[in-house]
């Protein structure tokens, strides 16, 4: 009764009217992307700082950071136009980690204050989610994306150079501790908070593709709604790691659908893209 009491309850957090949220795209919904959070607070080694955050995008520049007033302007314009009606998501997911930018919080703010309706969602790498979630749910932010690449804190060593943490650079484990303990915690509080809450994981081949089962069951018992895997794109220190194939995504998701909801139309987008999904 339980085990049907949490699908349900799953099942109630995916049919929102996002699109990102759905195992599948519906072609009905639009986002709007707002790129106002350039500063990152960790290094991840599949990261170049030029191009968006790999937490929600592929590479590709993007056009300009705004401030939080052009975000504003672009959100006026797209509602404005013919297909207006469509774009029900303002999401801020990059070029960097938006909770270490004030520019988000601004932005998310003068949205809701003109546009009320719309949903505002935030894609992070969890860091700092335990000491904003009170002001994120303050604001409405109602669905938020955090990459968790792996609970095993030497593995993530392999992943994140270094984690910015209270004014001090940790590196290594120490690093990897601190960061994973914030995004379980974070992860947690969004969900009790009633967000909800897709998880991203980037697949990197020889490095965190053993563990995921596990990774898997933490993050349900967390509270997570919807699991997202995707493929590493071998770039900056990973450029040397070949990118898992197709079918090796394929058979990840299907083994750990029995687990969580599986998101297979993820385009992993630019923090600039705008359009219906
Ligand atoms: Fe939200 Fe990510 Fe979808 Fe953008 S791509 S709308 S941040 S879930
Ligand atoms: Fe890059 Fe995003 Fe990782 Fe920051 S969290 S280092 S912006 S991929």
């Amino acid at each position: 009764q339980i085990e049907c009491l949490q699908r349900n309850q799953t099942a109630s957090h995916l049919n929102l009217g996002h699109p990102c949220f759905a195992t599948h795209g519906h072609g009905k919904t639009g986002r709007i992307h707002l790129a106002v959070a350039p500063g990152c607070n960790i290094s991840c080694n599949y990261c170049v700082r030029k191009f968006d955050c790999a937490n929600e995008s592929r590479p590709g520049v993007t056009s300009k950071v705004q401030t939080p007033e052009e975000a504003l302007e672009t959100v006026r314009k797209v509602k404005g136009s013919e297909m207006g009606l469509k774009y029900r998501v303002v999401g801020i997911a990059g070029p960097g980690e938006p909770l270490a930018n004030s520019a988000t919080f601004a932005t998310f703010r003068g949205v809701k204050r003109e546009f009320p309706d719309m949903i505002l969602c935030l894609s992070s790498n969890g860091l700092l989610l335990p000491e904003k979630i009170e002001e994120l749910t303050e604001i409405g932010v109602s669905h938020i994306t955090i990459t968790i690449n792996t609970l095993d804190e030497d593995v993530g060593a392999k992943i994140y150079s270094y984690v910015r943490w209270k004014g001090k650079t940790l590196i290594g484990p120490k690093g990897a501790r601190v960061l994973l303990e914030n995004q379980l915690s974070g992860l947690q509080m969004a969900a009790q908070a009633g967000m909800t809450v897709k998880i991203n994981t980037v697949i990197i081949p020889g490095i965190n593709d053993k563990l995921l089962y596990s990774l898997a069951q933490e993050i349900k018992k967390r509270g997570a709604h919807i699991h997202n895997i995707v493929p590493l794109i071998p770039q900056a220190k990973l450029s040397h790691i070949k990118a898992p194939s197709k079918e090796m995504i394929a058979g990840c998701r299907s083994s750990m659908s029995g687990i969580l909801p599986q998101m297979q139309h993820c385009q992993q987008c630019r923090a600039d893209a705008i359009g219906i999904l």
